[in-house]
């Protein structure tokens, strides 16, 4: 199996640190949300998962994905082999059964208990932000690796979009956890389109409609056709996390670590209410 991808590493992720610098940098100026906690112990915490997570992502997901596309090349299995199109439309549909898998992967994340337990621990984080863009439990990235192969297969997927959409899928992550406040009007285009900033933070809301809403990862099509699309809560109002994890001082990396082995706690406040909010109308529109 490769391990080494010269243009994934030469170029794909020197190209995703420097958005990610900016991103950083233009975050602190353009804040979107108030920050409820120190940066500085949040990067601790948040970093500590991602150096769990990330070699998983690169040494494990990456290289079986991409063995998993040379082979399924070889032996011209799968949807686009069979449909016999130019390599740009092999391509461009092969870009859209990815995100469109991806979608489904982030809705069955929320919906098997199982799952759950480790994709909370992304969803615990009491502020968001480019961080949080990185905090996700190694457990939840090693349990994506058989899903993201049998997509790749059934779909037949080229070795080379593999490593192409893993870049966009990761500049676009760290853009939509950003905490960076766009101008309204920019944001209301892009989301025709994309997953953007306040369209994500909805979906780290503690109200359960909220976080139930806006799975989608790259392109936000995927959450309009399922009907799964909410833009209408204006960020203000949003309180960012889960609702049994507010303290803290279970922040810490242990505490994160282990959060998916321990009992999990019913969707409710310390005080025992359910956190909600009246629907309101016109769920496609954008607000501040
Ligand atoms: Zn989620």
């Amino acid at each position: 199996m490769r391990f080494l991808f010269p243009k994934f590493d030469k170029v794909g992720m020197p190209l995703l640190g420097v958005a990610a610098a900016a991103l950083f940098v233009l975050e602190a100026k353009r804040q979107l949300r108030p920050r409820t906690r120190p940066l500085a112990e949040r990067l601790v915490e948040n970093g500590s998962v991602a150096a769990a997570a990330l070699p998983a992502l690169r040494f494990l997901l990456v290289p079986v994905t991409y063995a998993t596309a040379s082979m399924v090349t070889k032996k011209g299995c799968g949807i686009l082999p069979l449909l016999m199109l130019p390599r740009w439309a092999a391509y461009g549909l092969g870009f859209l059964m990815l995100d469109y898998s991806n979608y489904l992967w982030h809705v069955l994340l929320h919906k098997s208990e199982w799952l759950w337990r480790f994709h909370n621990v992304h969803h615990t984080d009491l502020d968001l932000d480019l961080s949080t863009a990185w905090r996700f439990h190694v457990g939840e990235n090693i349990a994506s690796v058989p899903y993201r192969s049998a997509v790749v297969v059934a779909a037949g997927i080229p070795a080379s979009l593999v490593l192409l959409y893993e870049v966009i899928f990761e500049g676009c992550t760290a853009f939509h956890h950003s905490n960076l406040r766009l101008p309204l009007q920019v944001e209301r285009g892009l989301s025709k389109v994309m997953v953007t900033p306040r369209l994500h933070g909805i979906h780290h809301s503690i109200v359960a409609k909220e976080t139930n809403s806006n799975f989608s990862v790259i392109l936000s099509w995927w959450d309009r056709l399922h009907n799964t699309l909410r833009l209408n809560v204006p960020q203000a109002a949003i309180t960012i996390g889960t609702p049994a994890y507010r303290d803290p001082a279970e922040q810490t990396p242990k505490c994160l670590f282990l959060m998916p082995f321990q009992k999990q706690r019913p969707w409710v406040l310390p005080d025992g209410t359910v956190p909600e909010r009246p629907e309101i109308p016109n769920r496609e529109q954008l607000l501040s």
